[in-house]
């Protein structure tokens, strides 16, 4: 690194406002590793940022390429994902490579460290996941947010049912939701069916794979369902839908309480709910396969490549779902 080099970041100024700075690169932090930034997915969970500003450059579903190491970091030139959660370690989690579930976790990459809408960012060592070279950047991102979460979402409801999942609904059909859809058909979940009151996104489960679901009311019909819009009539259909003994995987997020309510039904339900976050390091590589089947289908359908210097107007396009799951490339596009 010289001083020459200068870095363009994205800085979110609150009230959907994005500014930018390009400055020289500054010393890396004792221990960190330098990336070149590839690829930055956006993500629903972005918009909180966008809305309230950001102390830090947001961005947290990367891929980059190590242009200055550090120890116990991959060797300069290599492609990285890098996984958010900055975890302790030391504690009984970390030592089992559970490391989403760090009992000490304060900081995830582009929430309290800079993140990756810029065309640098530094991370520590244990954030740097190598990537394989047959995967494509715009395929191996999904790996994190997108298949990443939503796998680690159907393994851990799988531990609830005997028999393994094999009737699943997926209920909204956002970018997590439509990764799930994919995950599930790589998995071999024989009957995996969707449901998303846009018709565009529904019909986007459905080219994935998925069957549209059209019977959202009678009760028992799902063996597990996913609800990943957050929604709170999504979630009182997800405990109707749900067979008993079965499973509800809470991944949907909104800043609204979770509420069980204490409806009859409710109250004679028998059945698991299940939240999971992110995905622990020890899935990654079983999850680099089910990329390689269903990822570059899942990119083809969702995702559209834009420009770190659109980032405005790309957020704005996101909420308004024009876009899917947008992404910024340094590439020609
Ligand atoms: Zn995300
Ligand atoms: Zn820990």
């Amino acid at each position: 690194m010289t001083e020459q080099v200068t870095n363009t970041s994205a800085h979110f100024e609150g009230e959907g406002v994005v500014s930018f700075t390009a400055e020289p690169l500054g010393e890396i932090r004792p221990g960190w590793a330098r990336i070149k930034v590839d690829v930055c997915a956006l993500c629903g969970s972005d918009k909180r940022l966008l809305a309230s500003g950001a102390a830090v450059v947001p961005g947290h579903e990367v891929i980059g390429t190590v242009v200055q190491s550090a120890e116990g970091a991959p060797a300069e030139g290599t492609r990285v994902l890098v996984y958010i959660p900055v975890s302790c370690g030391e504690c009984k989690a970390c030592l089992d490579q559970q490391n989403n579930r760090c009992y000490n976790l304060e900081s995830l990459m582009g929430w309290q460290y800079d993140g990756g809408f810029a065309e640098y960012m530094d991370a520590p060592p244990q954030c740097l996941i190598p990537v394989p070279d047959d995967i494509p950047a715009d395929v191996a991102v999904l790996a994190l947010d997108t298949f990443g979460t939503a796998a680690h979402a159907l393994r851990l409801g799988s531990r609830t049912q005997p028999g393994g999942i094999q009737n699943l609904l997926v209920v909204g059909c956002g970018p997590l939701g439509l990764g799930v859809v994919a995950v599930a058909l790589a998995m071999g979940i024989p009957r995996v069916s969707a449901w998303d009151p846009n018709s565009a996104r529904l019909a986007l489960a459905e080219k994935l794979g998925a069957t549209a679901a059209t019977d959202m009311e009678t009760i028992n019909q799902y063996q597990v369902v996913a609800e990943v819009s957050g929604a709170g009539p999504a979630r009182a259909s997800a405990q109707n839908l749900v067979e008993p003994g079965g499973a509800i995987l809470a991944l949907g997020e909104s800043n609204d309480p979770y509420v069980m309510p204490a409806t009859p039904r409710w109250r004679r339900t028998d059945c698991f709910t299940v939240r999971s976050f992110y995905f622990p390091k020890s899935e990654v590589n079983d999850n680099w396969d089910l990329l390689r089947s269903h990822g570059a289908h899942l990119r083809d359908t969702i995702m559209t490549p834009t420009r770190l210097s659109d980032l405005e107007e790309t957020f704005t396009r996101f909420l308004d779902g024009e876009y899917v799951k947008p992404y910024i490339t340094h590439e020609e596009i």
